[in-house]
């Protein structure tokens, strides 16, 4: 499946995004991709590779101070926390174990 947004910020940025980061948007809802810096920009900024409904996987970073991630291609809005909220919820849920285990 090719896309040329995505393509795109690879060359731009020459940072090729690899199948295991592509695979692991679908399971934490978005991958950091690393800093990168625009020409006209204070400072590099996080970006992060996720699924727009419309266009598939896409890179961009948080806007304003809600870190809202848009597809560059329709501005779709996709608000999603900075952790994989299924690894903590896992992560709890073994804390828990643990605790459990040690009290037995
Ligand atoms: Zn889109």
């Amino acid at each position: 499946m090719g896309n040329l947004e995505l393509r795109a910020f690879e060359i731009e940025f020459n940072r090729p995004i690899t199948k295991r980061e592509r695979s692991m948007v679908n399971i934490v809802g978005k991958v950091f991709l690393g800093n990168f810096i625009r020409p006209g920009w204070s400072g590099e900024i996080d970006f992060y590779l996720f699924m727009c409904d419309n266009h598939g996987l896409v890179a961009d970073y948080p806007h304003f101070h809600s870190q809202i991630l848009r597809c560059p291609l329709c501005q779709d809005r996709i608000n999603k926390d900075p952790e994989p909220t299924i690894c903590q919820e896992e992560l709890d849920n073994l804390k828990k174990e643990l605790r459990d285990m040690e009290q037995k």
